[in-house]
């Protein structure tokens, strides 16, 4: 029998692991009763794992011998070039932990005095030790692969993700989702359950080595369908920033120069016992007014308010980030701050965060625990345990845009095994037209009114005529059931995106309610699209004939400009009969007045080609030298 799936957040300083059941999300201790894992592995000098997390700190503290054997900080390393880890910085920011040489391909390796190990082997070591006191303390050892959901900063690219995959393969382990660090902040603050409006939150994650910010829209479940208590409302991702070299151990950095200004020219044991002493002072001052370092046999007494002053400028580069994503956003109202990430234990940093979104910051939930404790609510769906929130490996209903007139047009056809990826060419209905809203949707029916709006975004082209702009629209659903959608307008190549993750608040029986209604209705739902496509498609023709008689039905008899007079006004009858109600036409009877206007323009089209023909020589004849 396969255990339960678990959360695992695996971090840059620290990884946890927690698992949801009956009683809710938790997260789960050691042997040692730390629910903390340090990311730190001590390898023996065959290259084997000797001790992970804590026990690792401990010998590491000890001699040069067990440093040289000791890694930290991989998770910067995983499915990077040594170029990239390179300019970000070995030394400090890895405590002088493990020593990164090139593997011989430009990845990033770690020497051992007898071996040498990959940063995926290290992160691998780290799931490894987390699956096995897991699965001691919930069982499931036996049959059936070990399974996690595992979570990742919001600005890992593909390689990135793809690093942290082998990584999990690597310790035995299958990582079912691999989901972003803020999202699972907001699923385990429990966002988007409450229903009512949709809420804009700020996701202000601040750990060891790394700052992220995100800024997500939730909107929540409609009201009284069956996710009215959902866990998960419709999460959207409005934009992210960060910094990949900003965390807490700047501060223990800015510390121990504080205390010993030729601390980076200490001997790695010196250093890193000044450094470990400087964490602890750090931890102390967020509750206490002072606190003393220890460093060689004196003790160096730091104010909270001197600890401020030197995180100033750090707290500066957080909080510029935070305007990046802000601005990147739109500047929209937020509506809640979760702080997220050890750092922001710090009293300066709430203040700072809070300060600038204006919101008084979230701080409930424990901000260690927060990623692993929302990873776990996931894999308490993935693992059917919560039928309130549907996540699958296919996408359960179709996805596609409304076009002119409120048809639904489908990219995505339901079913569809993920990832997978549509695109389609759209324009415009209306002369001049600058603004191309794309409204993304999901479900069955053939309306956009009947089906459920996922998100929007808008395209700005320069003035053209209707039906001249190209733009390609692109569906794009990944891995983990996020749909990125894309729009380019191909003339101008301006662009427009947004992503949206269709499956969060959508329950297994609201799926099942769409699709019966789609059958239900699909008859109807057919002729209504027919309607809405006569629509757009006659008004063009009315409004090309109408110019064309302006420009050139002077010289056509009079009998002919009756017919085409009588022809459109009967077309404009059905189309203002079919806006105001489809169901009151005959789409027969207002396919065939539209083919009679089409009939009866035909003389028009010929004088309009050779009237043309004359215009390009005059032209012609015009620009002649
Ligand atoms: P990561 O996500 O990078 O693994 P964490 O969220 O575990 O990191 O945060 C680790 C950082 O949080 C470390 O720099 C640690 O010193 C800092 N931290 C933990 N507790 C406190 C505290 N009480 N006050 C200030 N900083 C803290
Ligand atoms: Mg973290």
């Amino acid at each position: 029998m396969h255990g339960p799936i678990v959360g695992i957040d695996l971090g840059t300083t620290n990884s946890l692991v927690a698992v949801c059941d009956e009683r809710g999300p938790r997260v789960l201790r050691d042997a040692r009763g730390g629910a903390l894992v340090p990311s730190v592995v001590r390898f023996s000098a065959d290259g084997s794992v000797e001790e992970v997390g804590v026990g690792a700190v401990a010998l590491a503290a000890q001699d040069r011998e067990f440093l040289a054997r000791t890694v930290s900080g991989s998770k910067r390393a995983l499915g990077r070039s040594l170029a990239e880890v390179s300019v970000d910085g070995g030394g400090w920011a890895l405590r002088g932990m493990g020593q990164v040489v090139d593997d011989g391909r430009g990845r990033p390796s770690y020497e051992m005095p007898h071996a040498r190990r990959s940063p995926e082997q290290v992160a691998a070591a780290i799931l490894r030790h987390l699956m096995d006191f897991a699965q001691a303390q919930l069982g499931g050892t036996g049959e059936g692969t070990a399974r996690a959901v595992i979570t990742v900063p919001a600005y890992f690219d593909d390689a990135q993700r793809q690093a942290t995959r082998d990584a999990a393969r690597l310790a035995g382990i299958e990582a079912v989702r691999i989901i972003n660090e803020p999202t699972a902040a907001a699923l385990a603050y429990g966002i988007g359950r409450e229903g009512g409006s949709t809420e804009t939150i700020a996701v202000f994650d601040l750990g060891g080595g790394t700052f992220d910010i995100s800024i997500l829209q939730v909107t929540p479940p409609a009201k009284g369908g069956a996710g009215a208590d959902l866990d998960a409302g419709l999460f959207r991702v409005l934009s992210t920033a960060g910094d990949t070299q900003l965390g807490g151990d700047d501060l223990d950095i800015a510390m121990a120069r504080e205390v010993c200004p030729g601390a980076h020219d200490l001997p790695p044991e010196d250093r890193h016992a000044l450094l470990l002493a400087c964490t602890r002072a750090k931890h102390r001052l967020s509750d206490a007014a002072s606190a003393t370092i220890p460093f060689r046999g004196v003790e160096h007494a730091l104010t909270a308010a001197r600890l401020a002053e030197l995180a100033a400028p750090w707290v500066s580069r957080a909080i510029a980030a935070c305007d990046r994503a802000w601005s990147d956003a739109g500047r929209p109202a937020i509506d809640r701050l979760l702080m997220v990430g050890g750092s922001t234990r710090s009293p300066f940093v709430r203040v700072a965060a809070g300060a600038f979104f204006g919101v008084e910051p979230s701080t409930a939930l424990d901000p260690d625990q927060v990623v692993a404790l929302g990873a776990s609510i996931q894999a308490a769906v993935l693992s059917g345990r919560r039928t309130d929130i549907l996540l699958l490996d296919v996408v359960p209903l179709s996805l596609g845009i409304e076009t002119a007139g409120g048809a639904f047009a489908k990219l995505i056809m339901r079913n569809s095994t993920i990832p997978t990826r549509a695109s389609e060419m759209f324009s415009t209905g209306v002369d001049g037209q600058r603004r191309i809203a794309l409204h993304v949707l999901q479900g069955e029916r053939e309306l956009a009114r009947d089906c459920r709006s996922l998100a929007q975004c808008e395209l700005t082209v320069p003035s053209m005529p209707a039906g001249i702009p190209q733009v390609e629209v692109t569906f794009t659903v990944d891995a983990s059931g996020l749909l990125s959608v894309h729009a380019m307008e191909r003339r101008t190549g301006i662009r427009a995106g947004v992503q949206v993750i269709p499956s969060y608040g959508l329950s297994r029986d609201e799926v099942e309610a769409m699709e019966r209604d789609s059958i239900l209705h699909a008859r109807d739902d057919m002729r209504r699209h027919r309607v809405i496509d006569l629509i757009a498609n006659a008004s063009l023709d009315l409004r090309w004939v109408e110019s064309a008689t302006a420009r050139v039905g002077g010289t056509l008899p009079a009998h002919v400009r009756e017919t085409i007079q009588a022809a459109a006004v009967a077309l404009q009858a059905h189309i203002d009969a079919a806006r105001a109600d489809l169901d009151a036409v005959d789409p027969d009877e207002f396919f065939r007045a539209k083919e009679a206007l089409d009939r009866a323009s035909v003389p028009v089209h010929e004088l309009s080609i050779v009237q043309s023909l004359k215009d390009l020589e005059v032209q012609t004849r015009g620009t002649a030298p």
